[in-house]
C-alpha cells in the first residue's frame, strides 16, 4: 500500500490524537510506502525529519510537483527530475515577465523550478494567465491566495504519475490525500483518494464526480484514517 499525501492541512493536519494514530500505524507497517506530495520547498520539509513521531517518506514530491527526491538519500529521482528541469524557463525569466502583473506578490519561501506568489481579489488574473501561457508554464491557484507558476504540464498529479510509473507502483494500491486546489491534479490521476474534512471550499464539489474519491468528515490525519477504513486498508476503525 502506498499513501501519497499532501502535508499542510492533510497529513500534518487534524486532531493530535488522529495524527498519533496514523503515524504509529504507518511506523508499524514496514512494507507500507509513504510519499509526501507538498507545495513546500524541500528546505521547508527537512525539519519534519527531526520529529521522531513523523514517519519517514520513501519519496518526496515538493515544490507542487517540480521537485522529486528519494526519501532516504534526498537525491533527485532521475531521469524524472531532469525531464521537469528542461521545461523550466528559469525563475529570473518568469519573475521578470510577471513583475508587471498587478496585485501579484512574490512569496519569500525556498523554492526550486517554480515561482510562487500571493494573489487576492485585486490581482489581474487574466493578465497572469496570459503571461504564464506565453512562458509555456503551468499555473495553479489554491487556497484563495497562492499562485504557483510551474514548468509546463507539471503539477502534483503529473509528478506522482511519473514516479508511480518508474517504480511500477500498482495503481490500485495507491491512496492520495489532500485539502486544497493544488491537490486537485492528484484526485484527477485515477487513484483512490481522500478529500479531508477541512478541505478548501469548492474542492469537495470539484471532486464529487470523480470515481474512487472519498470525502471524509474528519480533518487532516483523521480524514486519512477514515479513508483507510473506507477502502478496507484497516481491519477496524482507528479510534481516538
Ligand atoms: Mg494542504
Amino acid at each position: 500500500m502506498i499513501l501519497a499525501t499532501d502535508l499542510d492541512g492533510t497529513f500534518l493536519g487534524g486532531e493530535p490524537a488522529d495524527q498519533k494514530s496514523l503515524y504509529a500505524w504507518i511506523n508499524g507497517h514496514e512494507k507500507f510506502q509513504l510519499v509526501f506530495v507538498s507545495g513546500r520547498g524541500l528546505a521547508s520539509i527537512l525539519p519534519l525529519f527531526e520529529d521522531p513521531r513523523i514517519p519517514k517518506p520513501d519519496f518526496i514530491i515538493c515544490d507542487v510537483g517540480a521537485t522529486l527526491v528519494e526519501g532516504r538519500s534526498l537525491e533527485p529521482v532521475e531521469p524524472l527530475q531532469s525531464l521537469i528541469e528542461e521545461r523550466w524557463p528559469g525563475s529570473e525569466k518568469v519573475a521578470a515577465l510577471l513583475s508587471t502583473v498587478q496585485g501579484l506578490v512574490r512569496q519569500e519561501v525556498p523554492q526550486q523550478r517554480r515561482c510562487s506568489y500571493f494573489y487576492d481579489q485585486q490581482t489581474d488574473i487574466e493578465s497572469l494567465k496570459k503571461k504564464v501561457e506565453q512562458l509555456n508554464c503551468e499555473l495553479i491557484l489554491s487556497a484563495g491566495k497562492f499562485a504557483d507558476v510551474l514548468p509546463g504540464g507539471v503539477n502534483k498529479g503529473y509528478s506522482l504519475q511519473l514516479l508511480a510509473r518508474q517504480y511500477r507502483m500498482n495503481k490500485d494500491h495507491v491512496l492520495v490525500a489532500g485539502d486544497t486546489f493544488n491537490d486537485l491534479s492528484l484526485f484527477k490521476s485515477g487513484y483512490k483518494g481522500v478529500v479531508v474534512g477541512n478541505a478548501e471550499p469548492g474542492l469537495p464539489e470539484a471532486t464529487a464526480h470523480l470515481p474512487g474519491i472519498y470525502h471524509a468528515t474528519r480533518e487532516g490525519a483523521g480524514g486519512i484514517l477514515e479513508a483507510m477504513h473506507h477502502f478496507a486498508w484497516l481491519q477496524h476503525p482507528v479510534t481516538r
